[in-house]
C-alpha cells in the first residue's frame, strides 16, 4: 500500500506547477555529472589551502628570524603560494557566489525543508473561502527565482506565435463601416456568412473604438460556427482555461477521470487525493434520488379566489394525464411529473417538474410549460401570464425550494474510507474529521443561516467540472447545495462519508455540450451526447459523477483542515519576505 501511496503521491505533485522543480533538484543536481563528489572536492581544496598558508606563514616566520628576504622563495615555497592562490579561487568561486546569490535572493529556509504534504494542505486551506492569490504563490515566487531564467512569454508573444488572420481590402471597409456605426456589430454573421471573419472584424473594430489590444485574447483555433445562435453571440475570441485531471474516481465499481477546468492552483491536486483516498478503501457508492427540471411561471388573476380554483384544478389527480399529454408535446423525451403551486394573493406560481432525458432540460421544460399555459387559457380565459419563470423554479439563485424538493438530478454519494488511509493519505484521525465535520459543516453553516452550504468546497468541484463539460457553469449556485456527513463506524475504526446533493443540473446534449473541447471531456467520461441504451442514462451518471468527485474533495480539504495546517500554513504565508498585497493588487 506504501508503495502505491507513493506513486500516486508523484502523480499528485505533477499537478503543482513549482514541485517538479523542487523534485527535480532533490534528486539530480548539476554536480552529479562531476567525477568526484562536490563535498569531497571542497574537502580537498579547504585542506590544501590551509595547509599551503600554515606552511607559508612558517616558512616566513623562520626567515624572519633568520633575517632572510621574503622575496628569495624556494621551489616549495613556489608550489605553496600557487596552492594557496588556486584555492583561494575555488573557494571564492564556490561559496562566494553562493553568498552574493543568497543577499539577493532571500530563499527562505522553511521554503526548502517545507513536506509536499504540507504545501499541498496549506494551499487547499487557503483555497477554500476566497482565492484571491494562487495557492502556494509566496513558495512558487521564491521557487521560481532560484530557477534558470526562462524565456517570459507575454501576451504579445503568444499573439505573435498564432496565425494572424489576414485582413482584405474588403474586410478594411466593413471594419471602418462598424467603427462608424453604420454596420451593426451583431449583424456581422448574416451579412458575411463567414462566422470566422465576422468575429475577426468585431474584433478589430472593437480594438479600434475601444483603443485597447486585445492581443493576448485567441482569436484562431475556434470553431466559431459551432456557436452561431446557441451558445455566445457577437464573438470576438475565446478565454482559455486549462483542464487538469482528477481520479481515477473509483465509483460504483467503475473508474472516472474526472475533467476540472480552473485557474485555482491546487484544487486538481486536493480533488485527486480525495479520489485516491476513495479508491484505496474499495471506493464510493452513489444513488440517483430524484430526477426532474423544473419551470415555474407566475400567473395573475382578478382574485385570490380564482387563483385558488386554478391551484386546485392542476392538483387534481384526474386533470393531471390530460395536463401531462399537453406538456409532453414539447419534445419526445419530456415527461411530465408534477405541478406544485404556491399562492401570493392573486397572484399563483405553478413549479412544473419534469424529466428531460439527457439535456439539462431548461429548453424543454419551458416549451412544455407554454404549452400547459396555452392550454389553460381556454378554461381561464382571465389568467393573466405575468412571465413564463416566476422564480419558483428556481434557476440560478439560492432558494430553499431546490435546497427541499430538489432540481435536476438529486443524488447522494457515499464512501466508508478505511483507518488507515484516514492517517496515510489524508494525514488525520476519523475523531478529528467527525468533530470537525460537526462543528463546521453543520454548526458552523447552521450558526452563518446557510441555505444548502452545508459543505467546505462542494461549488469548486462542482464548477470546475461543470466548466470542462460544457454545463451552465451560472447553475454552480443551486447545484452546489450539499450537505456532508461524516461518522465513525466500524467501532470507530473507520469513516463513513456522504455528500447528498438535491440540485444538480446536468446535460450531455444541448447548450455547451456539443463545442469541440467540452464534447472531449463528456467523452473522457463515458457519457458523451444521448446515450443510446436510454435516455438519459448520460445525463444522470454525469450527475454522479459530479457528487463523486465533490466527496472527494470533501474528503481532502476536510483533512487538511483537520490536520491542523491552518496555523502552520498562515505562519508560512505571512512569513515570505515577498509583499503579498502587491501580488492580490
Ligand atoms: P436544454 O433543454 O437542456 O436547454 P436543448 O433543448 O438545447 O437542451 O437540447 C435538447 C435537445 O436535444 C432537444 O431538441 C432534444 O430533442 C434533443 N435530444 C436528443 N437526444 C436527447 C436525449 N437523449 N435526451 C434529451 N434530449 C435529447
Amino acid at each position: 500500500m506504501e508503495t502505491h501511496r507513493r506513486s500516486s503521491t508523484n502523480s499528485v505533485r505533477s499537478h503543482k506547477p513549482a514541485r517538479p522543480i523542487a523534485l527535480e533538484d532533490d534528486s539530480t543536481k548539476a554536480s552529479d555529472a562531476l567525477p568526484l563528489p562536490l563535498y569531497l572536492t571542497n574537502a580537498v581544496f579547504f585542506t590544501l589551502f590551509f595547509s599551503a598558508v600554515y606552511f607559508l606563514l612558517c616558512r616566513w616566520r623562520e626567515k624572519i628570524r633568520s633575517s632572510t628576504p621574503l622575496h628569495v622563495v624556494t621551489f616549495s615555497e613556489i608550489v605553496a603560494i600557487l596552492a594557496s592562490v588556486a584555492s583561494f579561487i575555488y573557494l571564492l568561486g564556490f561559496f562566494g557566489i553562493d553568498f552574493v546569490q543568497s543577499l539577493v535572493l532571500r530563499p527562505t529556509a522553511d521554503v526548502w525543508a517545507t513536506e509536499d504534504d504540507e504545501v499541498e494542505s496549506e494551499v487547499l486551506l487557503r483555497n477554500e473561502d476566497a482565492r484571491h492569490v494562487p495557492c502556494g504563490q509566496a513558495l512558487d515566487r521564491s521557487i521560481r527565482s532560484l530557477q534558470p531564467p526562462a524565456p517570459i512569454v507575454t501576451a504579445e508573444k503568444v499573439f505573435d506565435e498564432m496565425p494572424v488572420t489576414v485582413m482584405t481590402e474588403e474586410d478594411e471597409e466593413i471594419i471602418r463601416s462598424v467603427v462608424r456605426g453604420m454596420t451593426p456589430s451583431y449583424s456581422l454573421e448574416s451579412k458575411l456568412g463567414d462566422c470566422k471573419r465576422a468575429a475577426a472584424i468585431r474584433r478589430e473594430a472593437l480594438q479600434r473604438i475601444t483603443g485597447k489590444s486585445l492581443s493576448g485574447l485567441p482569436l484562431d483555433g475556434f470553431d466559431y460556427e459551432s456557436i452561431l445562435g446557441q451558445c455566445c453571440e457577437m464573438p470576438i475570441g475565446y478565454v482559455q482555461i486549462p483542464v487538469g485531471i482528477a481520479g481515477p474516481l473509483l465509483l460504483n465499481g467503475r473508474e472516472y477521470s474526472v475533467p476540472m477546468a480552473t485557474t485555482e492552483g491546487c484544487l486538481v491536486a486536493s480533488t485527486n487525493r480525495g479520489c485516491k483516498a476513495i479508491h484505496l478503501s474499495g471506493g464510493a457508492t452513489s444513488v440517483l434520488l430524484r430526477d426532474g427540471m423544473t419551470r415555474a411561471p407566475v400567473v395573475r388573476f382578478g382574485t385570490a379566489k380564482r387563483a385558488a380554483d386554478l391551484k386546485l384544478y392542476l392538483e387534481d389527480p384526474e386533470n393531471f394525464e390530460t395536463l401531462a399529454c399537453v406538456f409532453n408535446r414539447s419534445s419526445r423525451f419530456a415527461r411530465l411529473q408534477s405541478i406544485k403551486c404556491a399562492i401570493a394573493g392573486k397572484n399563483l406560481y405553478l413549479r412544473f417538474s419534469c424529466f428531460t432525458g439527457d439535456a439539462m432540460g431548461m429548453n424543454m421544460v419551458s416549451k412544455g410549460v407554454q404549452n400547459v399555459l396555452d392550454f389553460l387559457q381556454t378554461d381561464f380565459p382571465d389568467m393573466d401570464v405575468i412571465g413564463i419563470s416566476g422564480n419558483f423554479c428556481s434557476d440560478k439563485k439560492p432558494a430553499a425550494v431546490n435546497w427541499i424538493e430538489g432540481r435536476g438530478k438529486s443524488v447522494v454519494c457515499e464512501a466508508i474510507i478505511n483507518g488507515d488511509v484516514v492517517r496515510k493519505v489524508l494525514k488525520t484521525s476519523v475523531e478529528s474529521l467527525v468533530e470537525l465535520n460537526m462543528l463546521k459543516n453543520l454548526t458552523g453553516s447552521a450558526m452563518a443561516g446557510a441555505l444548502g452550504g452545508f459543505n467546505a468546497h462542494a461549488s469548486n468541484i462542482v464548477t470546475a467540472v461543470y466548466i470542462a463539460t460544457g454545463q451552465d457553469p451560472a447553475q454552480n449556485v443551486e447545484s452546489s447545495h450539499c450537505i456532508t456527513m461524516m461518522e465513525a463506524v466500524n467501532g470507530g475504526k473507520d469513516l463513513h462519508v456522504s455528500v447528498t446533493m438535491p440540485s444538480i443540473e446536468v446535460g450531455t446534449v444541448g447548450g455547451g455540450t456539443q463545442l469541440a473541447s467540452q464534447s472531449a471531456c463528456l467523452n473522457l467520461l463515458g457519457v458523451k451526447g444521448a446515450s443510446k441504451e436510454s435516455p438519459g442514462a448520460n445525463s444522470i451518471l454525469l450527475a454522479t459523477i459530479v457528487a463523486g468527485a465533490v466527496l472527494a474533495g470533501e474528503l481532502s480539504l476536510m483533512s487538511a483542515l483537520a490536520a491542523g495546517q491552518l496555523v502552520k500554513s498562515h505562519m508560512k504565508y505571512n512569513r515570505s519576505s515577498k509583499d503579498v498585497s502587491k501580488v492580490t493588487s
